[in-house]
């Protein structure tokens, strides 16, 4: 086998790998949406995105995608994280991993503060992350949130996207239709004016 046969192999078998470590660390969780779909759907949309768009190929961001909300969601750590997939992989997630101790809106700020100061690669994973989820706000959302609830998350969403523009056309368009669509499944839940 030629050396870039086995960084090749090395490197489909990386990102497998945090598929499956994803699956089974996020079993049973499911998105937000009423649908009620599972929570790796969102992960795999993610790590999807990357690997189409990214004009460099980069499988420890695409790993990274796969386990992005890992730290967030399940009891892993960001040790865990590192000791399976080495440290490029944790500092990704880590980049992209909120303060689980903080109320939402102060998350949510922080988020859009802290943003400029990431990697390029993790500023990529938020941009594919924000398409996901205003993807599901357009197509599926939470049950419970009125139209006000939809329209706050819609600007944090593209906050966010805003910040993150101008690495990848690709992804930055993606996440213009994905706004685009969110706004307008928001509008439709307006009474008609008289
Ligand atoms: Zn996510």
């Amino acid at each position: 086998m030629s050396e870039d046969d086995r960084v090749l192999r090395d490197q489909i078998a990386l990102v497998t790998h945090a598929a499956g470590f994803a699956a089974r660390v996020h079993a049973g969780q499911t998105r937000k949406g009423e649908s009620g779909a599972a929570y790796i759907l969102h992960l795999a949309e993610v790590a999807d995105l990357l690997a189409k768009a990214l004009e460099e190929p980069d499988a420890e961001l695409v790993a990274a995608a796969w386990l992005h909300d890992a730290v967030e969601k399940t009891k892993i750590t960001s040790e865990e994280i590192e000791s399976v997939f080495g440290p490029r992989v944790a500092s990704l997630v880590a980049e992209v991993s909120d303060d689980k101790s903080l109320p939402e809106a102060e998350r949510h700020h922080m988020q859009i503060e802290m943003i400029g100061e990431k990697s390029e690669a993790a500023r990529l994973l938020r941009l594919a992350d924000k398409i996901s989820g205003l993807r599901e706000l357009a197509e599926d959302p939470p049950a419970g949130w009125d139209m006000a609830r939809r329209r706050d998350w819609l600007q944090f969403a593209t906050d966010v996207v805003d910040r993150c523009r101008g690495l990848n056309t690709a992804l930055d368009l993606l996440a213009d239709q994905a706004a685009a669509a969110a706004c307008r499944s928001i509008d439709e839940l307006a009474p008609p004016s008289a």
